[in-house]
């Protein structure tokens, strides 16, 4: 009998990666057949996160196949090149006009797409500190000191915007029973100086949202009273796609007179894949014309207002293609679905015993905020996400609030489009059964929990 030679051996079963490591550290020399490129990746991604079972993240894991193929079939188009595709640039505008009608505007306006809100909220903080500065230099006073108000509860981009664009940060502390701000908290911050306030509409910690009402109403009175006009900005990274839908007569948006932009993640609860953030401005002059640049591209008169230059068309086209195909009734439809699914599996988590439900009567993203009740000495919700995830899975974060709420420590379960009523059940028998094992063996090691950290913002 003959022997394979190993090489024979792997054209016929397999491939050289299943008995040799992945390359990694210098640029291969030679390359390998596509089908081995393929599975070489898929080996190694197999052990990614389940998506399903990823209640972390707010960034959206499920498109339905309809969608999944525009998105593929669209995948070589830069978005960039209007003019080569003009079509993809008009749908792009048709998406602006539509969010600015969800928001409330109260005239035809202008707004962009971006890579994601961090995108978005960078452009809109420019503009922010450009307008200030046409306000100053017109009145001929200094410009060197500008600063930007805004809460505990605030996503880490603000303060990236902050440092690179040469900001002073006024950042208001949370407290111990209070996870969102208001008006009275933002006043003393407030001077000649300040480009703007920075309120959130549904938090990545909690999922509520400031007193963005209260704000309005401050800085119109600040208007009024001291002359000094502080724009505001609402960051509605996950809740500019939730409000509108299950809260439409709670205002937020250019219903309220201060409110100047407004940045949404379509990747979020826009529903689409990773890749898609939005900007919208109340009006056109909103835009500090300054940050627009107009070029020649490729022989027509392009006005570009990004940090980025080329990305693909295609997670634009999905934006539509969910709008279209949703609509209004759609995304209320989609919405309330997971508002019912997080309401049933925070009255499971509360009448287990072992829980409390942060703000659950409360506007909120579709999400159950929970901590342990009570003294629990032996275990803590660190030890449960770490013991979820080992026994069965689930990720499921926990983590510590800002200053000055870092004594709280707290869970959050994203409850999404795909979660049945049926893994809600599931997950809630998964956490007393995680309990359970806490409860006879203690809580886990701060290197067992190494393994899992996990943070909150994304
Ligand atoms: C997710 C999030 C961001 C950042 O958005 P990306 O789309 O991930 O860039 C900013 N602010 C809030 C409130 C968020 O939830």
């Amino acid at each position: 009998m003959t022997t394979l030679s190993q090489s024979a051996a792997e054209a016929l079963y397999g491939n050289r990666f299943l008995t040799e490591k992945a390359p990694s550290t210098s640029f291969p020399q030679t390359g390998m057949r596509p089908t081995d490129a393929m599975r070489l990746l898929g080996e190694d991604l197999n052990l990614e996160g389940d998506p399903q079972r990823n209640l972390a993240t707010f960034v959206t894991t499920w498109m339905e196949p309809e969608a999944q193929r525009i998105i593929a079939e669209n995948l070589h188009r830069n978005f960039i090149d209007h003019a080569e595709y003009p079509i993809s640039a008009e749908i792009e505008q048709r998406c602006v006009r539509m969010l600015a009608d969800l928001f409330n505007a109260p005239g035809p306006t202008t707004g962009c797409r971006t890579q994601g809100s961090s995108e978005a909220i960078m452009l809109g903080a420019l503009s922010l500190k450009w307008k200030w500065k046409e306000r100053r230099q017109a009145a001929n006073l200094p410009t060197d000191r500008p600063n930007l108000v805004f809460g505990g509860d605030v996503h880490v981009v603000w303060e990236k915007f902050c440092r690179y664009f040469d900001v002073e940060p006024r950042i208001v502390p949370l407290e111990e029973n209070k996870y969102t701000i208001g008006p009275a908290d933002v006043e003393p911050h407030i001077d000649e100086n300040t480009i703007g306030v920075a309120a959130v509409l549904g938090t990545t910690f909690t999922g509520h949202m400031d007193d963005i009402v209260g704000i309005n109403n401050l800085l119109l009175d600040i208007r009024n009273r001291r002359d000094l006009d502080v724009p505001l900005h609402v960051d509605g990274a996950s809740g500019g796609f939730v409000w509108p839908f299950l809260y439409p007569d709670s205002p937020w948006d250019f219903r309220l007179e201060q409110v100047r932009s407004i940045n949404v993640s379509g990747h979020k609860y826009g529903l689409v894949y990773p890749g898609i953030g939005w900007l919208v401005f109340r009006e056109e002059s909103d835009l500090a014309e300054d940050l627009v640049f107009y070029e020649n591209y490729l022989g027509k008169l392009d006005a570009t207002f990004t940090l980025n230059f080329s990305t693909g068309a295609s997670m634009v086209l999905a934006q539509y293609y969910n709008f279209v195909r949703l609509g209004r009734d759609g995304y209320t439809y989609v919405m309330k679905q997971m508002q019912q699914n997080a309401q049933a599996l925070a009255s499971n988590l509360r009448d287990s015993g072992r829980f409390e439900v942060i703000g659950a009567g409360e506007e909120q993203l579709p999400l159950v905020a929970f901590r342990l009740s009570g003294e629990h000495t032996t275990y803590d919700e660190s030890d449960i996400a770490w013991q979820l995830s080992a026994e069965r899975g689930w990720m499921v974060p926990a983590y510590t609030l800002p200053p000055n709420a870092e004594r709280v420590k707290i869970m959050r379960a994203l409850v999404k489009e795909t979660m049945s009523r049926e893994q809600v059940e599931r997950l809630t028998r998964d956490i007393a059964d995680a309990c359970a094992t806490l409860e006879k063996k203690g809580g886990t090691t701060e290197t067992e929990r190494a393994q899992t950290k996990r943070g909150s913002g994304y």
